[in-house]
């Protein structure tokens, strides 16, 4: 999400508390950027292949920022609330925290600026780990952490072999890459050329995912 940060928080012990009221004031003119593991999840939530899902419900095809409605909605917000709660994605789980990583150091939270007719109720009791866990989030945050990694790692990879600083690059899937980051495409075709079964469990498909990915890293 693009939101004002209020402050930094450092730490999961950190005292925070929250309880959603389900106005849905939050799910509107929000970016809510997905990685192929969000992908997948709102697929199969979706009843559909994460190809099918890329193409009718983020931005342009590429797989990466749900869309709105013409009000700014999320596609997902229905008058009685989220569509895919249980598989909504990490930002929507977070709300109103940020979580802030760079590849090898220590991830910070900070406090979103909420809406201001949010009838969400901040406590007093808590912390940042307490809140995770009613949110349900590991699964998410180890998911977001194990694609930048990756993201990293080929930025860096790319760099060698450009002679250039990471920073410099700007990063642009070609359709190439971005039938590779489209989960399904990539176990299809990577099931077609080896012969092995898909797996069906979701986190066993991320992590075979993410193989084919480092993979077509060292295959460059
Ligand atoms: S996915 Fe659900 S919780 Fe997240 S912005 Fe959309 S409607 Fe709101």
């Amino acid at each position: 999400m693009d939101q004002a940060v209020e402050s930094l928080l450092p730490a999961r012990e950190e005292r925070f508390g929250y309880i959603c009221h389900r106005c849905s004031r939050c799910c509107h003119h929000k970016k809510i950027q997905v990685n192929p593991y969000e992908v997948a999840r709102l697929a199969r939530n979706r009843g559909q292949t994460t190809t099918l899902f890329r193409a009718e419900w983020t931005v342009d095809g590429a797989g990466t920022v749900l869309q709105q409605t013409e009000t700014g909605a999320c596609v997902f917000l229905a008058p009685d609330g989220c569509t895919v709660h249980a598989d909504r994605p990490l930002v929507c789980r977070l709300y109103p925290l940020g979580r802030h990583i760079v590849v090898g150091e220590e991830e910070q939270f900070s406090r979103l600026e909420p809406h201001p007719r949010s009838e969400g109720e901040y406590l007093t009791e808590g912390t940042i780990a307490d809140f995770l866990e009613a949110q349900e989030a590991d699964l998410f945050i180890q998911a977001a952490d194990d694609y930048l990694q990756w993201f990293d790692d080929a930025l860096n990879m790319l760099a060698g072999d450009l002679g250039t600083a990471p920073s410099t690059i700007v990063a642009m899937p070609t359709t190439d890459q971005g039938r590779l980051l489209d989960m399904d495409t990539a176990i299809a075709a990577y099931g077609a050329s080896t012969g092995g079964a898909e797996p069906a469990d979701i986190e066993d498909r991320k992590a075979l995912h993410l193989r084919i990915l480092y993979q077509a890293l060292s295959l460059r």
